[in-house]
């Protein structure tokens, strides 16, 4: 059993403190401020939230290491609910080719995309693997992230995305929260080539029992779109992994709209991600649905795209909007949420309130945690963050830079700028 620690003297103290169900609408921006405020964490859990004078006088206070947030900004860890974090090498040259005017099927047919990632993955060692994601979960928690979620969907063989999974599974806790998500819909490997509805069948008979006995992963992904598989598809998909007990996530509307967010409030899953093509009627259904809207900026700034998610419309709307930076080789290879947030912020026109939500409350969630994370409450862990800046508007205003000073997971410091400053 550890010390308590006391986190006191906060200039803003953002709590997000509110209700235990997603925030909607005019709820997203109110993130419960405590100016001067202090923190208790025992065994890793808050067990007192409150103005600094309070909290310093508890008894269990008197005997905490301290740490001294005057004049910065303390908040929840960052929950990214949508990583494709075990991937394999850069892909540097689909990068230049799209700069330099090549599509998609170009990029594809010159060995690049997706398959690439297929290929260099199927070809890693698990121990390879795992090494790179480590690499990659240090970012995070550089940049402030404490819970995230890793999809699978780069072996597209059952040997491969058990692997994936498997080393997701075996991080989780290293250094963040990891929640796995089984993705083996998310494109038509090789195998099967011009036969997506031959690979569905066998994703359904032979992969996903294998992943539900294995108790592998928490959700089911599946990329519904014009160019990935079908609505049909999904839906076949996606019900049988209900009934395998997991539970459904779609990548919707990310370039067409072809009904996958309608798809989602359907079929009851947990979030709906990308959005940038959603309508008017599928904006009302999620409005209306507990499913939560996942947005992620950073794709549509790394592909050079203008058309990002109606994030207005959708807050306007009433639906639960979430913030993730869709972590991969292809289409977002940053690992930054705060960079998400100063997207969402300037190119969806989120206010960095409700863009901070987003990324925290929200994200947990849509990743069924909110009852563990994604505020400062008792009773939840003790993840949380201390910003070198005065007002958590800066996080999204001087963009691009990283703005943490420290990063917290159950109590225990995951990331510092300096040498530990906890007395
Ligand atoms: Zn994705």
């Amino acid at each position: 059993m550890s010390k308590p620690l006391l986190v006191h003297g906060a200039r803003q103290m953002l709590t997000l403190r509110g209700a235990s169900t997603p925030r909607r609408g005019g709820q997203l921006p109110d993130l419960s401020i405590v100016e001067s405020g202090a923190m208790l964490i025992e065994d890793g859990v808050i067990t007192h939230v409150g103005p600094s004078r309070r909290i310093e006088n508890l008894a269990a206070a008197r005997k905490a290491r301290e740490l001294d947030a005057t004049g910065r900004v303390v908040m929840p860890g960052f929950v990214d609910s949508h990583t494709h974090l075990i991937h394999g090498p850069a892909r540097l040259a689909d990068y230049e080719a799209r700069i330099l005017g090549r599509s998609y099927a170009e990029i594809a047919a010159a060995g690049g995309g997706i398959r690439f990632t297929m290929r260099a993955v199927r070809a890693s060692s698990a121990k390879r693997l795992a090494t790179e994601a480590q690499a990659h979960i240090a970012t995070m928690a550089r940049y402030g992230t404490t819970t995230i979620e890793a999809k699978s969907g780069y072996g597209l063989d059952e040997a491969t995305e058990l692997r994936l999974l498997r080393i997701a599974k075996a991080l989780d806790g290293d250094m963040l929260s990891i929640v796995p998500t089984f993705l083996g819909a998310h494109v038509v490997p090789p195998e099967f080539e011009g036969d997506p509805d031959g690979y569905i069948q066998h994703l359904i008979d032979a992969v996903l029992p294998r992943v539900a006995a294995a108790k592998v992963a928490r959700f089911a992904d599946v990329y519904c779109d014009t160019g990935a598989f079908s609505l049909a598809q999904a839906r076949r998909y996606l019900t049988a992994a209900i009934e395998y007990g997991l539970e459904a996530k779609i990548h919707a509307s990310q370039f067409a709209e072809i009904g996958a967010a309608a798809l989602a409030v359907e079929l009851k899953a947990v979030s709906a991600d990308h959005l940038e093509a959603i309508g008017v009627p599928e904006i009302e259904a999620i409005a209306r649905s507990a499913t939560i809207a996942t947005l992620l900026p950073g794709s549509v700034f790394h592909l050079g795209l203008t058309r990002y998610a109606p994030a207005r419309k959708l807050i306007e709307a009433g639906a639960a909007v979430a913030l993730a930076t869709d972590y991969n080789p292809g289409t977002s290879p940053s690992c930054s949420i705060q960079m998400a947030i100063s997207l969402a912020c300037t190119q969806m026109r989120m206010t960095p309130a409700e863009a901070i939500a987003a990324a925290t409350i929200n994200g947990a969630h849509a990743l069924g945690l909110a009852e563990q994370c994604g505020s400062l409450e008792t009773a939840k862990y003790g993840d949380f963050l201390v910003l070198n800046v005065p007002d958590y508007r800066e996080l999204p205003y001087s963009f691009g830079i990283n703005h943490v000073a420290m990063t917290v997971r159950h109590g225990e410091v995951i990331y510092c700028d300096k040498d530990d400053p906890i007395q």
